[in-house]
């Protein structure tokens, strides 16, 4: 099943987002926060880990984290490979902590999130050449978040056409590179950014 956004639907903003039916799947995945507090009180996951606390974890080992598409840890967010893209190189910036608004954010977490922003802006640009960047966050399901609870950063390189291109090809999943392609691209983009901007703190 696919779902579109319509001119008649009242989320009319919708509109502008990228066509990405691959998403629904993910969508489809996502349980209510009534669903998980129901299997929380009846004894299951705990409803206040995401797979965002999963790639947060401390304990993660450096293989554990690349299956995670970890791109960097910070000191209080990470850098993430989005496995459910927008379009190809969509980065995730999240705080370690599973909170669900900017407004429950500490400022050093709020602080580095915008850095780690333009860290992604940045190595998205070196890795892919993109002709521009969607960058905002999303709070509350009705907004379009797909993990309410867990507060993140979308950055998502654009190319000219790339909407209209998908719009044609409707349901077909149009991702012109491997997550793991992308994601060994951008690790060494991150990598290059973080160490141009040591140099030049230094
Ligand atoms: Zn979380």
């Amino acid at each position: 099943m696919t779902v579109r956004v319509t001119d008649d639907n009242l989320c009319s903003m919708e509109n502008k987002n990228l066509w990405a039916p691959w998403r629904i799947s993910y969508i489809k995945s996502l349980e209510t926060e009534d669903d998980q507090s129901k299997r929380h009180t009846s004894g299951g996951p705990n409803p206040n880990r995401c797979f965002l606390c999963g790639a947060s974890d401390v304990d993660l080992t450096e293989q554990q984290q690349k299956d995670q598409l970890v791109l960097h840890r910070g000191t209080h967010c990470l850098l993430m490979l989005n496995r459910y893209p927008y379009s190809n190189g969509h980065i995730l910036v999240a705080p370690f902590d599973h909170v669900a608004d900017i407004a429950d954010m500490t400022n050093e977490q709020r602080s580095e999130m915008m850095e780690l922003t333009n860290v992604a802006n940045k190595a998205v640009r070196i890795a892919m050449n993109p002709q521009g960047v969607n960058i905002g966050i999303n709070l509350g399901r009705c907004a379009g978040a797909g993990v309410p609870g867990h507060v993140h950063m979308h950055i998502v390189p654009r190319w000219h056409g790339d909407v209209n291109f998908m719009e044609v090809v409707g349901d077909v999943r149009v991702i012109p590179q491997s997550l793991q392609e992308s994601y060994d691209m951008l690790l060494e983009a991150v990598q290059k950014v973080l160490d141009t901007d040591s140099q030049s703190s230094s």
